[in-house]
């Protein structure tokens, strides 16, 4: 059965920043640009489905990012909260050369460091889980919020593994999943080879673990196998912010779009469920890196999502 056609079922909810970015990177700058994990989440999520957005703004959050929020059809964005006198999270990165790695040049969380957003009673229901990067302890409170989650999936930080590092074993006690960086799996773990990285993570809670490593693809490391993806392979990187979070939107959009349409007895964070995802999370990260902010994201149809993957999945067979 085709995707599309299960669109509004698919009860996915996103919780995390929606914020102003300044990025700069060896050959340009963008200032004042729509970012944050939870925007590039659902705007990536939305090519599969409804996607429900819960995050708080300030009242500085400028007209023309929730025009372009909005743009995206299936983003539902009634979870978005605009709080009076807040100011919104912002975030400054400064990409070295080679664009593989990246500094935190500022981060203000703004509302994002005070009160959990609020979450719409109509959100209740939702049943795909994503907590996308803001503090543990914030993550933990908005999962209680799901209670006919079927799958709840985590993306975590450097900031937080260093900071809120209880909070965020607390946190992976309660997940099915979580995704996070190389750098970042060494740094939880302590170990530097992945796959022991990633087992050691299975051990604090989750059954899955997808570990993002940039422009070498992927791995997943399952409770029940171990499956590797490379990543597309781009020609033109202007701007690498926002892979990740889309990577984790276009995998569980997938996920719960699949899953939706399977009714339930399926179980969708299955090995070979997640494993089908990596595909459509690399294919929507590789259109996110080919502009600034969510500019590439807003030409892009699902039929393009649908051609790249077709490309991406025979530039991968073997034999
Ligand atoms: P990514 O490149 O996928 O890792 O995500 C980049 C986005 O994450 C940017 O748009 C930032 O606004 C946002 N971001 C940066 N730092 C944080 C943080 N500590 N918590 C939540 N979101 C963040």
């Amino acid at each position: 059965m085709p995707l599309r056609s299960t669109l509004a079922a698919m009860s996915l909810v996103v919780t995390g920043t929606v914020g102003i970015d300044t990025i700069v990177t060896p050959k340009a700058h963008a200032e004042g640009v729509l970012g944050g994990s939870c925007a590039y989440f659902a705007a990536a999520a939305s090519f599969f489905g409804a996607v429900r957005m819960v995050a708080a703004v300030g009242e500085d959050f400028p007209d023309a990012h929730r025009k372009t929020l909005l743009s995206f059809k299936g983003i539902d964005s009634a979870g978005l909260e605009t709080r009076r006198g807040g100011k919104t999270f912002s975030w400054g990165g400064k990409y070295l050369p080679g664009m593989n790695s990246r500094e935190s040049m500022f981060t203000e969380l703004g509302v994002v460091g005070e009160k959990p957003p609020e979450v719409p009673g109509a959100y209740r229901d939702s049943r795909f889980v994503f907590l996308a990067n803001m503090p543990p302890a914030v993550q933990g409170a908005m999962l209680d919020q799901f209670p006919s989650r079927v799958l709840s999936v985590a993306d975590t930080m450097d900031l937080w593994i260093a900071s809120a590092n209880a909070d965020l074993r607390a946190l992976l006690r309660r997940v099915d999943g979580l995704v996070l960086n190389y750098d970042e799996a060494e740094q939880l773990t302590e170990k530097a080879n992945v796959v022991s990285a990633a087992r050691h993570i299975l051990d604090m809670g989750p059954r899955f673990v997808v570990v993002k490593k940039g422009e070498h693809g992927c791995i997943l490391v399952h409770r029940d196998g171990i499956a590797a993806l490379p990543a597309y392979p781009s020609e033109t990187v202007i701007d690498p912010t926002g892979a990740g979070d889309t990577f984790a939107g276009g995998m569980m959009g997938s996920i719960a779009a699949t899953g939706s349409a399977a009714g339930d007895g399926k179980d969708p964070g299955s090995f070979d469920s997640v494993r089908r995802a990596l595909g459509y999370g690399t294919v929507i990260a590789s259109f996110t890196i080919e502009s600034f902010s969510l500019g590439r994201l807003q030409q892009l149809t699902r039929a393009d999502v649908d051609k790249r993957y077709a490309e991406f999945s025979s530039m991968t067979r073997i034999g």
